[in-house]
């Protein structure tokens, strides 16, 4: 027996971020501007929270990258890694093949997903699985004979992936600003931004309006020509920008309306966050695709994958032939087995019913309470998930000029109180794990108003209000 070598976990802070900057190009980084600076590096976890090499202790209200739904250390998942690496650690799906453990997932996802939700795609994260939607919502027209059908509608400002595809469906212009994007045959209309496009109007009415530039769209290209619409149930990177109730119901009936599939992507929403297994399900749509990935593990392990409802999976397995798609780790074993134990400890945890009745109604009335703050000009809140937008004149909704990059000031003063709490622009968001108690949630938002109130007063020192 060969023993597995030791990793290095003694070495200094210092010599960590030396290491780091000679040889690791970190995700959406300047790498340049980081290796001057150096990486916090991140060292252990426990529940919600985190440890850095210098053995500061923080509260991960991003659960990881939106991802740790059951809070870091649970036994249960890494058993079943364990045990599923000892019996199979990989085995293809490709030659006709198939893991007791992929099968296994594949069965309680359908049992999980809403009504209609009988088949999955396996994707090894969130991005492969909307490359995935793109071919397979094309196929799905080419195999029904209208091969024209073949335009994906999204919106500015969504998130959905940083692959040639994701990155196109995906609304940032700073992203389609690197490598030629968007792929042809994706087009994007407005977000459902309330604060900043329809504050001179009620919620319900700009919900309804905002769904309207989808069907505009549609009418602009040529119904004849578009495939699916694709949306985030809450837009998460983009801020934890939360829809009015009127929007998905009205944008549920135009896809009717003109047939066009509806794909919600749940990589955020899935799982939970929201109060509801998916996001579609809080927000009242019936999609007829689901990306998931992220919450699925909990982000214990990669994996992610597409939710294939009947309307479609119909026509790919009696009409279809050949699906010339698949990654090496669709369905990868020791991921479907960690992703088996998740799924049954958010059953066993009734975390879904936690978000949906408790500590999602809680978070809610403590953002809302944040109102009452100088800096603060909204809040937007989901279950497990909430954000608020820094302003410079509350009561006439003045942004701050965005050099003052004040949601990374206000995010510096997080970090250095012991709060993960992420700046999307003047946006702070949060999003932590479900299995936070309302005693949790009290300590987080204490962190957030000291970390608003530090930020107060820096703007009052430089003069920026
Ligand atoms: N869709 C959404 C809504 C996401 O938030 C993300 C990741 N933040 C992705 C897709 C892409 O997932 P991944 O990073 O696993 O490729």
């Amino acid at each position: 027996v060969i023993q597995a070598p030791a990793v290095a976990t003694q070495r200094s802070t210092r010599e960590w971020q030396q290491a780091d900057s000679k040889h690791f190009l970190h995700p959406f980084t300047d790498f340049g501007s980081l290796n001057k600076k150096g990486s916090r590096i991140i060292t252990k976890a426990e529940g919600i929270y985190i440890w850095d090499s210098e053995g500061h202790k923080i509260l991960d209200a991003m659960s990881g990258l939106w991802c740790v739904n059951v809070g870091y250390g649970q036994q249960s998942l890494i058993d079943a890694a364990t045990r599923q690496m000892k019996e199979l650690p990989f085995y293809n799906a490709f030659f006709q093949t198939a893991t007791p453990p992929s099968i296994e997932l594949a069965e309680l996802l359908a049992q999980v997903s809403p009504p209609g939700f009988e088949h999955v795609f396996f994707t090894g994260s969130g991005s492969e699985g909307n490359d995935t939607i793109v071919r397979m919502v094309r196929r799905y027209w080419d195999i029904l004979g209208q091969p024209e059908r073949h335009v994906i509608i999204s919106r500015k400002n969504g998130y959905h992936g940083s692959t040639m595809a994701g990155a196109s469906l995906g609304g940032m212009s700073y992203m389609h600003a690197q490598g030629g994007l968007p792929i042809p045959g994706i087009v994007h209309i407005d977000q459902p931004y309330w604060y900043e496009n329809g504050r001179d109007m009620s919620r319900a009415d700009f919900g309804k309006v905002a769904a309207g530039w989808l069907e505009a769209k549609i009418l602009e290209v040529g119904p004849e020509k578009v495939a699916a619409f694709i949306g985030e149930p809450v837009q998460g990177a983009g801020g934890v920008i939360v829809p009015p109730e009127t929007y998905w119901p009205e944008i549920q009936r135009i896809c009717d309306q003109y047939g066009i599939l509806l794909v919600s992507d749940e990589v955020i929403c899935g799982f939970g966050r929201t109060g509801h297994w998916f996001g579609s399900q809080t927000m009242g749509s019936k999609p007829d695709l689901m990306t998931f990935a992220k919450g699925v593990t909990s982000g214990y392990i990669p994996l992610g994958g597409v939710m294939v409802g009947d309307r479609v999976a119909k026509v790919l397995i009696e009409q279809g032939g050949d699906f010339n798609h698949g990654f090496t780790y669709s369905g990868h074993p020791v991921a479907a087995a960690v992703a088996v134990a998740n799924i049954k400890l958010i059953q066993q945890l009734r975390l879904v019913e936690h978000v949906r009745d408790n500590v999602g109604p809680y978070l809610a009335e403590q953002f809302e309470s944040l109102r009452d703050h100088p800096l603060v000009g909204d809040v937007d809140h989901c279950g497990m998930m909430a954000g608020l937008l820094l302003v410079k004149d509350k009561a006439k909704g003045t942004p701050f000029p965005s050099e003052l990059e004040v949601g990374m000031v206000c995010r510096g003063h997080c970090f250095g109180n012991g709060l993960i709490m992420r700046a999307v622009g003047d946006r702070m968001i949060i999003a932590p794990p479900l299995v936070m108690s309302r005693a949790q949630i009290d300590e987080l938002m204490a962190l957030v108003r000291k970390c608003l109130d530090l930020t107060l007063a820096d703007a009052n020192r430089q003069g920026w209000l």
